[in-house]
């Protein structure tokens, strides 16, 4: 017999993503319909991929967390987070909830006025509010947040000359304990900037300081960085009572509240992870009847939550262009969608669904989007049933900041869709078009013509 010749040992690397101790999930459910409305329907008429949108799941959502902390604290006022996600149709289930409108620009500003939120329901945030945008705030008796002295003094000068005296908050940033601190908006509290502004409000005698701001984090796993949030905003409030003769009206705690995505390399899923909504209520609420003030002096509590109250209502629907193997040995599998439309991909890892039914044998695989473009993966490991070219797949827990923060980035963006509370569709923002984006265009007269 031959003897067989040595061959040395080698290590290779397991390209399957990051285990826990629970190990890698393999069982997964077919998801064909989405709120009773078929998926392979929807994608047959408002084409692959579509983002779906659930009406239910958001009125839902939205009541679950008012409740959350009506039953804790007697005055609680929300604010729809319009960068979360500002398709108008979205918008308005939140208003008809009886939420108020927060914006972070005269864009998103005007967004809310045109949906027909009331001037003083909106909330103005953001570091750069134009002299046009402010004079626009005053003149609707809106919540003007400020974010820097040069925007205090900004006020103080248009108040004079439109001889109005606007109602301002200022933005505070603080340490809660999560690092890194977002301490690049608004007014430092531990140096005493905040306390500062607040000062300078009062003596101007032009503006009606009328609440405290912060929006500390987001995706937010600490309770109590939202409790030490309170208390500092408390501080200051009590401040303003005792020293500057002013009662603060409300404590605006922002957004920041997680949704049940599953972080990129989180070694638990969200589900064991985060707080739940009743939890941070707790916390907030707990913190806000402890300052000292009165019943009858108890500032409105405002919360701005976005994510948390979105994600959940959002999916996105795809179809599998094709199957392939690297050069690692690893199976690819190419969407018809990417990070263009699926941007909290880089640091989500979403769960899918396949939209049919698929034999029980299952691969770890690589989900790319259709674009030239090297980073465009949507899960750089995943374990899923083979996927077959043409199969769809449902992406879940999509619905904030997507649909804002899409790419117009070789592919054009897609159709979105509501589902109604009976089960019916409404195509709620029309895929782009090719005229859509060039109507912007223009073309110099010495380059119309080409000869080639
Ligand atoms: C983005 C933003 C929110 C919403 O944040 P989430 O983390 O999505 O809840 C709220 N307030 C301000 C000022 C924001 O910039």
């Amino acid at each position: 017999m031959q003897k067989l010749r040595y061959e040395s040992p080698s290590i290779q690397k397991m390209n399957a993503g990051l285990m826990n101790k629970f190990g890698t999930r393999t069982e997964y459910e077919a998801v064909k319909q989405i709120d009773g409305v078929s998926v392979k329907s929807m994608i047959e008429k408002y084409g692959s991929p579509v983002f779906v949108i659930s009406e239910k799941t958001i009125r839902r959502t939205y009541r679950n967390a008012v409740r959350a902390f009506t039953t804790r604290y007697p005055k609680v006022q929300f604010a729809w987070s319009y960068k979360t996600n500002y398709i108008n149709a979205v918008c308005n289930i939140f208003h008809q909830e009886g939420s108020w409108g927060e914006v972070v620009s005269g864009f998103e500003y005007r967004k809310a006025l045109g949906n027909g939120v009331p001037g003083d329901k909106i909330i103005f945030n953001g570091p750069e509010k134009t002299e046009a945008e402010l004079i626009l705030a005053i003149n609707n008796d809106s919540l003007i947040h400020i974010d820097h002295f040069e925007e205090l003094y900004q006020l103080i000068d248009l108040a004079d000359t439109l001889n109005k005296k606007p109602r301002v908050a200022i933005r505070v940033n603080m340490d809660t304990g999560i690092y890194p601190m977002w301490d690049r908006f608004g007014f430092n509290y531990e140096n005493g900037q905040a306390w500062q502004a607040m000062n300078k409000i009062v003596a101007s005698g032009k503006l009606q300081l009328t609440g405290l701001h912060c929006h500390i984090g987001t995706f937010m796993l600490s309770t109590e960085a939202y409790a030490i949030a309170v208390r500092k905003l408390g501080d200051l409030a009590w401040n303003a009572k005792t020293q500057l003769n002013t009662l603060i009206k409300y404590l605006d705690m922002g957004g920041g509240l997680p949704s049940a995505n599953n972080l990129r390399g989180a070694y638990m899923p969200a589900a064991d992870m985060i707080p739940s909504i009743d939890e941070f209520a707790e916390a907030i609420t707990g913190a806000l009847l402890n300052i000292g003030f009165a019943n009858s002096e108890l500032p409105l509590l405002i919360l701005e939550s976005g994510r948390a109250l979105i994600d959940d209502a959002g999916y996105l629907l795809g179809t599998v262009i094709a199957n392939k193997r690297l050069s690692d040995g690893r199976k690819a599998t190419i969407m018809d969608f990417g990070v263009n439309l699926l941007f909290t991909a880089f640091w989500y890892e979403h769960k899918m669904s396949p939209a049919q039914d698929f034999t029980h044998h299952t691969e770890d695989m690589v989900l790319y989007g259709p674009l030239c473009m090297n980073i465009d993966v949507v899960r750089s490991s995943i374990n899923m049933p083979l996927l077959n070219r043409g199969d769809h797949v449902v992406v879940h827990k999509v619905g904030a900041y997507n649909m804002t923060q899409w790419m117009q980035f070789i592919q054009m963006r897609p159709n979105v869709v509501l589902i109604d509370e009976q089960g019916n569709t409404h195509l709620i923002r029309e895929a782009e078009t090719l005229e859509y984006i060039e109507q912007m265009e223009k073309m110099p007269a010495h380059l119309k013509t080409i000869e080639l």
